[in-house]
């Protein structure tokens, strides 16, 4: 039997089986994000993945039933919604599509750059501008249509966790600072307190790793529903937001993430990591067990020093590794 006949899905869900629980021991090696204090009541010790093929095949494995809010990974919606509303070219008058190899919500470059266009939407000032040009007057009406836009994604619409919002919205120091200093360049659009309750709001939106999959599967099939086969959003859309989760998805361990595991994925401090695996990226190989798109959600709310999962990392570098997931 040579190496495709063995990869049905039955062994790839074994297989799965076994990574999750080999991974989930170095969920001892992370913490749950403290700076944001509602987090810090997460299991430590959960793990769970979810992996959705374009022809239906349906992985699981670990904890996959809970929910989590989405954190940075609502900053690929976002900027999706964004640029769905207003066309990719006006959203990049405001922010840029360059990696920085900072901190998530690192204040610096700002001021060290001319005109202070935030270096890309997957960090939290470009999230915060994105936030501020969504479509609506108001907070809610901006929240309202990107819940709208997930329930076209999903097939349902999301609530907003109101503790975390809540928690986050008394801690924010750092994002208001963000959000004034972009408001004194010019690249907020709304009032400052609109752009962080619209921002924070977003990073409050509770979805699943089922979920995870379903959009991730949608990115990697660029922006076609399955079944419908309308489109979402645009291929445009879909390829520069890939390519931004390549490039800047994993935080100021994005280059590495690209390199070792291989593939665009977008991570949150809650411990969530959306990937969407395009059709024939990678090279042909027997160990490929299905060169479709794919999309996968993982959940482990223990983080590294960067804000990743550490077991969700782990495992994602395991099975780009053995299933040639890789891009490049
Ligand atoms: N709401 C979080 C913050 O702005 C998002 C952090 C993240 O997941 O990167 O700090």
């Amino acid at each position: 039997m040579n190496e495709i006949a063995a990869l049905t899905p039955t062994s790839m869900q074994q297989k799965l089986n076994q990574w999750v629980e080999h991974y989930r021991q170095y969920t001892n090696e992370g913490a749950c994000a403290s700076y944001i204090p509602a987090l810090k009541k997460a299991d430590l010790n959960s793990l769970g993945i979810y992996m959705l093929s374009d022809d239906g095949i349906q992985l699981k494995s670990g904890d996959t039933e809970q929910s989590f809010t989405l954190q940075s990974i609502s900053k690929v919606l976002s900027f999706i919604h964004a640029c769905s509303s207003h066309g990719i070219s006006h959203v990049l008058e405001y922010v840029d599509v360059e990696p920085t190899g900072d901190a998530f919500n690192s204040i610096f470059r700002l001021e060290l750059s001319h005109p202070g266009r935030p270096f890309n939407p997957m960090i939290n000032a470009g999230a915060i501008t994105v936030a501020s040009m969504l479509p609506g007057q108001s907070p809610d009406e901006k929240v309202d249509g990107l819940l709208c836009l997930i329930e076209k994604m999903v097939g349902r619409k999301p609530r907003i966790n109101e503790e975390v919002f809540l928690s986050e919205w008394g801690t924010a120091n750092r994002n208001r600072s963000l959000a004034y200093w972009l408001k004194e360049t010019g690249f907020l659009l709304c009032p400052v307190e609109d752009a962080i309750e619209v921002y924070l709001r977003l990073c409050s939106i509770e979805l699943c790793i089922a979920d995870m999959a379903k959009i991730g599967l949608l990115l990697a099939r660029d922006g076609i529903q399955p079944g419908t086969y309308r489109h979402v959003f645009s291929k445009e859309i879909a390829s520069l937001t890939k390519t931004l989760m390549f490039t800047c998805g994993m935080y100021d361990y994005s280059g590495r993430f690209a390199a070792f595991v291989g593939i665009p994925a977008k991570s949150g401090v809650s411990g969530g990591i959306m990937a969407a695996i395009p059709s024939g990226a990678a090279m042909p190989s027997n160990n490929r067990p299905d060169s479709g798109p794919w999309g996968i959600g993982v959940y482990g709310p223990s983080i590294d020093k960067f804000g990743n999962s550490i077991a969700g990392v782990k495992l994602l570098k395991r099975l780009a590794k053995e299933w040639d997931f890789r891009l490049l």
